[in-house]
């Protein structure tokens, strides 16, 4: 009715007031473009974390103090606000692993401060191996004294206060944005189950493919202010950070990277996540110079993408969060531990003894671990899953086809647990697939073999739950 009333007034207006209105029309920015329409609004922080004491570096299992650093590590926010004032904020930092007793205090702080319930939160770690310890996280690990673990205790605890300060600045800078994504690629990610690191030299000297799947995908969310100034570019890649195994704190390739992009781009916050390089990693390695090039290769990448018509992402937001119950294979037995604690192996034998204080203190072993899961819808136009731990690259490649163009797979989100393998992993064993979670303090050696199906089950019901 309202649409009949309006064609017969226009077509009753005189012919020269017609043309006024035409020219108007011409002035007027395009519909969906107004300047006064609500759109997204974004916030962004950044803090450095690199440690002032003698914390070890994480990873690799050893005795890593720090000797000094190449530059300094870095976590980093931002926060997103849609058109009807719905709110996420994403972190990304240089953690190698953040462990649940660290992340769950800034989720619950996050909640009683900002309101931000958990499928509002997402705080993602690059598995950095120049990057500090923390918490629990590989407890049983490191061959640690006392003055380290308290080290490392207070060290987490100041970092869960920073990250909650860092949340709320995020928040308290939101202003109006513009979002966009695109795409580039970068090549030196290698599936470190189907390459001998000692073969890779040789076989990209003489030109014959590397082997295995691999994600070489660069995914890039901009962040643009009304000036056209660009704010923030956040870009993912699928490879760990074991570049280097020495003892300077810096962020290995994702440092390099964000540096980089910094540079190229003053103003500009970089942020890098680790989209499910579980079994990636950047071969040949274990020099400087090699980091800085697959630094410069990723920035490279997401230079590319910038430089191609990039898609605007609508102003809306829809959030879902679960945990999914990943079983055990089978947990430790009293026997086994036993077993284990004069076994020749020094990690295995700390865990052991940290296993058999709990059962001689009546605790019962858990026979399965909680496994967060995000989904976000960014618009129609782009979709985040976001899973906890070390995800191998199927995961990636797997939703990424399962639900198309503009979605984006981070892992290493929110708790570090393990790694975990797809079905296809699992079944082929190794490390990423076998007898690996007693590395991580889990109780048990393995994870069950229907992992790839409860996660892929979960990830689906979120994202029919954030459907646009
Ligand atoms: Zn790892």
């Amino acid at each position: 009715m309202l649409t009949r009333l309006f064609v017969s007034a226009r077509f009753a207006l005189p012919l020269r007031r017609i043309a006024i209105l035409s020219l108007l029309c011409l002035a007027m920015p395009a519909i969906g473009h107004a300047a006064d329409e609500p759109g997204w609004k974004a916030g962004l922080a950044k803090v450095v974390i690199t440690p002032d004491t003698s914390v070890w570096l994480a990873g690799y299992g050893g005795r890593r103090a720090p000797e000094g650093k190449l530059h300094d590590l870095y976590m980093k926010a931002i926060a997103l606000e849609d058109a009807d004032g719905k709110r996420v904020v994403l972190i990304t930092s240089d953690f190698q692993g953040v462990p649940k007793i660290m992340s769950d205090p800034v989720f619950d702080e996050v909640r009683d401060r900002f309101h931000l319930e958990r499928d509002q939160i997402m705080f993602t770690f690059s598995h950095n191996h120049c990057g500090p310890r923390l918490g629990d996280d590989l407890v049983d690990y490191y061959p640690v004294d006392d003055e380290q673990v308290a080290l490392v205790d207070a060290y987490t605890e100041k970092m869960v206060d920073l990250t909650v300060t860092l949340v709320g600045e995020a928040l308290d800078d939101l202003k109006p944005a513009k979002l966009a994504q695109g795409k580039g690629t970068c090549t030196f990610a290698v599936n470190r189950r189907n390459n001998r690191e000692a073969d890779v030299p040789e076989i990209i000297a003489s030109g014959k493919p590397l082997v295995g799947p691999v994600d070489h995908d660069v995914p890039i969310l901009t962040v643009t202010r009304p000036d056209g100034s660009l704010a923030a570019v956040l870009f993912g890649y699928a490879c760990h950070p074991t570049t280097l195994s020495f003892t300077y704190w810096c962020g290995d390739y994702p440092g390099f990277a964000q540096i980089e992009i910094e540079k190229q781009h003053p103003g500009a916050q970089a942020m890098f996540v680790n989209t499910c390089g579980g079994d990636q990693n950047p071969l040949p390695r274990r020099k400087v110079e090699l980091c800085e090039k697959y630094g410069h290769m990723l920035a490279v990448g997401v230079e590319e993408a910038l430089q191609q018509p990039l898609q605007s992402i609508s102003p809306k937001l829809k959030t879902a969060f679960s945990y999914v119950d990943l079983d055990y294979l089978k947990s430790v037995t009293r026997e086994e531990l036993d077993a284990e604690i004069n076994g020749g192996n020094e990690l295995r034998a700390r865990w052991a003894k940290r296993m058999l204080a709990k059962l001689d203190a009546g605790e019962t072993l858990p026979t399965s671990y909680p496994y967060p899961v995000h989904a976000w819808r960014l618009g129609t136009e782009m979709l985040v899953i976001g899973q906890g731990a070390e995800s191998v690259v199927d995961y990636s490649l797997r939703f990424k086809k399962e639900f198309g163009p503009g979605t984006w797979v981070m892992g290493y989100a929110d708790d570090m647990i393990s790694y975990i393998p797809s079905r296809r992993v699992w079944e082929e064993g190794g490390y990423e697939g076998g007898y690996s979670l007693y590395e991580y303090g889990r109780p048990a050696y393995r994870w069950a073999g229907d992992v790839e199906d409860r996660i892929s089950a979960t990830v689906h019901k979120l994202v029919a739950e954030v459907k646009e």
